[in-house]
């Protein structure tokens, strides 16, 4: 039940914090202050492309213990390892977040913003309505099938690392160098900026 409460008047159920709790709060909160970066690589090629994205970006926006810090500008990109012109072309975006989140609850909580908006998973290669990849995650590395880190492809693919590169020019990828110089190995062929496009920070 809900009791009423107006300013003004004490509120009988409420007891005071013992200082053990408010020590246990405080250390998680201290976590809080410390979180994690993360990259997250945002691919969708069905419905309309730029409201999925968005969504998605709200969506990492709205989970307990992540803060989105950067959306990058969105790129239009050839599918891959399918007949040209027989699937749309992905819209991709990469966003940068902290997060207090442990590798596999973000791995978690990406497949749940994939599943919200239903991703075709039959094919390999098949149209996706969201795609969502942990990039990288901090500076740990993982051969782990479930959750390799970094991404094992990121490192080719020119619209993770273009869209990367924008919002952090800096940027290197844990064991493989800087995300410039990887870029540069690139052709960036079928991978185009959408200037007209944009996604917006959550607030
Ligand atoms: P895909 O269909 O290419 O998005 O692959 C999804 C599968 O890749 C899932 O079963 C994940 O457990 C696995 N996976 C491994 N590493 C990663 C990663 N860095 N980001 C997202 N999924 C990953």
């Amino acid at each position: 039940m809900t009791v009423p409460f107006t300013a003004g008047q004490s509120d009988p159920t409420v007891q005071p914090v013992p200082t053990s709790v408010v020590e246990q709060v405080d250390a998680a909160d201290h976590t809080l202050s410390n979180p994690h970066r993360a990259v997250i690589s945002l691919g969708s090629n069905l419905g309309n492309r730029l409201e999925t994205l968005q969504g998605a970006v709200d969506a990492l926006e709205d989970t307990p213990g992540l803060r989105v810090k950067a959306v990058s500008p969105v790129y239009e990109t050839e599918p891959w390892g399918v007949e040209p012109g027989s699937q749309p072309a992905y819209f991709n975006a990469v966003v940068l977040v902290k997060t207090t989140l442990p590798p596999a609850s973000l791995l978690e909580r990406a497949q749940a913003v994939e599943e919200a908006f239903h991703r075709v998973r039959d094919e390999r290669w098949g149209p996706r309505t969201i795609d969502v990849d942990i990039v990288a995650y901090a500076d740990v590395v993982s051969d782990d099938p479930a959750l390799t880190l970094p991404h094992p492809r990121a490192h080719e693919r020119a619209f993770v690392l273009a869209p990367w590169h924008d919002v952090d020019p800096e940027a290197s990828l844990t064991g493989r160098g800087s995300v410039a110089e990887l870029l540069d190995a690139l052709t960036r062929e079928g991978v185009e900026p959408r200037a007209d496009l944009e996604l917006r920070l959550p607030e």
